[in-house]
């Protein structure tokens, strides 16, 4: 990838302003498309933080928070969490993160919503997102996919398989819009997510070095 780290200064209100270009990567697609493969190799590739919502909740579940106690109301019903819930939690983890290269979201946005507050705050970083790569899976490879993984994943969502459909359901009425939203700004692209682990990854290897 041609990696812009550069800066641009600027000087705004007669203050100096130092903007690091950062690189912004948002991997899309449904339950159980492999995004959490891809975002670890990618995350080593590319150096870039990996954010995956679903991780930042299971994470507060475990530890049994608050907000892993609200969050989890929803998750064991194959729903969304509320943007209220999910946009705080998503924006203090950019914000504690001030001096990476860049970010790869995973889970996030997961509608049209989220993806306007994204795009903010990836704005007051002076940045935005520079592509989305959508992990192209069909329902029924992702039931069979998100059963196995039940078998050791541990997780209460991916054991029923009414609950993998509502999810798979949510992500086609609330979160597949995003993925036009982003196309409206030519930065969706679709990514064949069938195949080995190395071939996909080099898929979007290939995208992201065009960026
Ligand atoms: P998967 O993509 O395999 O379904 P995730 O780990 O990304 O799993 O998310 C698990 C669950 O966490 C989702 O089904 C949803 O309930 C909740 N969740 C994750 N990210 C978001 C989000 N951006 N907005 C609302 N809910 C979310």
């Amino acid at each position: 990838m041609f990696f812009r780290t550069f800066a641009v200064v600027l000087i705004v209100n007669r203050k100096i302003k130092v903007l690091i270009y950062m690189i912004n990567l948002v991997l899309f697609g449904p339950p159980g498309s492999g995004k959490g493969t891809q975002a670890e190799k990618l995350v080593e590739a590319y150096d870039l933080l990996h954010i995956s919502t679903g991780d930042l909740f299971r994470f507060n579940m475990k530890n049994d928070t608050p907000l892993g106690q609200e969050a989890k109301r929803y998750i064991t019903k194959g729903e969304l969490v509320p943007d209220s819930v999910t946009i705080n939690m998503l924006k203090a983890r950019v914000e504690e993160t001030p001096d990476v290269k860049g970010y790869i979201f995973d889970g996030f946005p997961r509608n049209i919503n989220q993806s306007e507050h994204l795009d903010k705050i990836l704005a007051e970083r002076g940045g935005q997102v520079d592509g989305l790569l959508m992990l192209d899976v069909e329902e029924k490879e992702i039931v069979a996919r998100i059963l196995n993984r039940g078998k050791t994943s541990g997780r209460a969502d991916d054991n029923d398989e009414e609950i993998i459909r509502n999810r798979f359901q949510v992500y086609q009425n609330e979160t597949s819009p995003v993925f036009d939203y982003y196309d409206k700004q030519e930065k969706s692209h679709k990514i064949d997510g069938i195949g080995s682990i190395d071939d996909i990854f080099a898929r979007l290897s290939d995208v992201i070095d065009s960026l």
